[in-house]
């Protein structure tokens, strides 16, 4: 795992998380952030059943500004 590619360990591990029990991420409790390669954009799964994403400008756990995160993605993605 290449740590550089995102901006903190926390965020690789939580990106990179992969759930043996649920395949689906948006089933799993454990599965916090989300990442869309194409977009290089970082969203936080709304866990209500549904496939609900919040985008996040910034690192939850450091603050740090995710580079390429675009604003015009913002509204919810599916
Ligand atoms: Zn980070
Ligand atoms: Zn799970």
């Amino acid at each position: 795992m290449i740590l550089n590619k995102h901006c903190c360990e926390d965020m690789a591990y939580h990106v990179d998380f992969e759930c043996d029990v649920h395949s689906n991420p948006f089933d799993c409790p454990d599965k916090l952030v989300i990442y869309d390669k194409e977009e290089n954009d970082y969203a936080l799964i709304i866990h209500d059943g549904g496939t609900a994403t919040i985008s996040i400008c910034y690192c939850p756990w450091r603050g740090t500004v995710l580079k390429g995160s675009s604003h015009k993605n913002a509204d919810l993605q599916r």
